[in-house]
């Protein structure tokens, strides 16, 4: 079956900086499931459902992705898919300690499971999901820094909003 890994988050909505962990991670592990967090701490702009759809369509079809999502303790569906792999991403220095603080908590939890990070292509360095959706409620052009149907998703909801903005 080989080595399958967890990469868990919020996705909303998946940007191309977390297409790039996933495009890196698929170079090391035989297999990637991409968890979306149902009830993550954060509101989200996009539902559960939505935020799958958009990581669907991003990604090209691929019998060696899987979308999947989960609610309740990360490390217990780590375990759940018989997996002992955390993926997470690294960005800017100011990723570093809220990743330090969450991989020794899950370690706490769980002492089997480890987490690997993998470091982002310059291009996504300074994107997360919440600058992009920031851009996106004022107007801004976000192509190229997300996959096109995220494009068309966040004009649709901020479209409701901002009447004047035809889009194009
Ligand atoms: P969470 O709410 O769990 O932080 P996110 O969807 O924001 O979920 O991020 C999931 C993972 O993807 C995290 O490890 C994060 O560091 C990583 N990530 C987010 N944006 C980027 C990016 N631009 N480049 C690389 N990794 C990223």
């Amino acid at each position: 079956m080989g080595k399958m890994v967890i990469y868990p988050g919020s996705f909303d909505p998946i940007t191309n900086g977390h297409l790039s962990i996933l495009r890196r991670a698929l170079t090391i592990f035989d297999s990637i499931t991409i968890a979306v967090a149902s009830d993550p701490m954060k509101k989200t702009l996009f539902t559960l459902a939505e935020r799958m759809e958009m990581i669907r369509e991003s990604i090209k079809k691929d019998d060696k992705v899987f979308v999947e999502s989960f609610s309740g303790l990360l490390v217990n569906y780590v375990v759940s898919k018989k997996s002992n792999i955390i993926l997470r991403g690294l960005r800017a220095l100011s990723d570093f300690e809220y990743e330090f603080q969450l991989s020794l908590m899950n370690r706490k939890l769980n002492g089997n499971i480890q987490t690997v990070f993998l470091m982002t292509d310059y291009r996504w360095f300074y994107i997360s999901s919440t600058i992009i959706k920031e851009a996106a409620s004022l107007g801004g052009t976000i192509n190229g820094l997300v996959p096109e149907i995220v494009c068309k998703k966040l004009k649709e909801k901020f479209a409701v909003n901002k009447p004047e903005n035809k889009g194009g």
